[in-house]
């Protein structure tokens, strides 16, 4: 190794780290993630005010109560909430940039599900824009949220504004 003296400094290392979890779903995980693979999209409703949370999870966050009851299934359809144009790649994302993230309010739902959004020009990406849901091939549907590809616009007026501001 030189022992040169340098004037050099570094900037940036690369250290690369991962960590692998394993996850206990739980009955109300499992639940839904078994619907999945069946390509359906499972919520459930909370006792004390019907709000419908989406992933079910089996308890409401709001009220500290057990959410026991029998699961709602939602369409696969739903109001673009917010979004974000991404133009930074990321390691994790396998995807070409630009891409679009959204925050999409599936119909039925009262909670808001991260996602992706294809087959629209940036410049056509709005708030309340209508939204479908793109699967993967049946064949390829496992127990996981990434059996939707992404969402797409449906060609259905927007939605009121009132009735997605609450979820912005
Ligand atoms: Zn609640």
């Amino acid at each position: 190794m030189s022992e040169e003296a340098t004037d050099d400094v570094v900037k940036v290392i690369r250290t690369p780290v991962q960590l692998d979890y394993n996850y206990s779903a739980g009955k109300s995980a499992t639940r839904f993630l078994r619907a999945m693979k069946e390509g359906k999209l499972i919520g459930q409703r909370c006792p004390v005010d019907g709000r419908v949370y989406f992933p079910s999870r089996g308890s409401c966050p709001m009220h500290g109560v057990p959410i026991e009851g029998e699961p709602v299934e939602l369409a696969d359809t739903g109001t673009l909430v917010t979004f974000s144009i991404v133009r930074i790649p990321a390691e994790a994302v396998p995807l070409d940039v630009p891409f679009v993230t959204v925050q999409v309010l599936l119909d039925g739902a009262d909670t808001v599900l991260m996602h992706l959004l294809g087959n629209c020009e940036l410049d056509d990406v709005h708030m309340g824009m209508r939204v479908k849901a793109v699967w993967k091939p049946k064949e390829e549907w496992t127990e996981s949220v990434a059996n939707i590809l992404y969402f797409e616009p449906l060609d259905e007026p927007d939605a009121d504004y009132d009735s997605y501001k609450e979820h912005i």
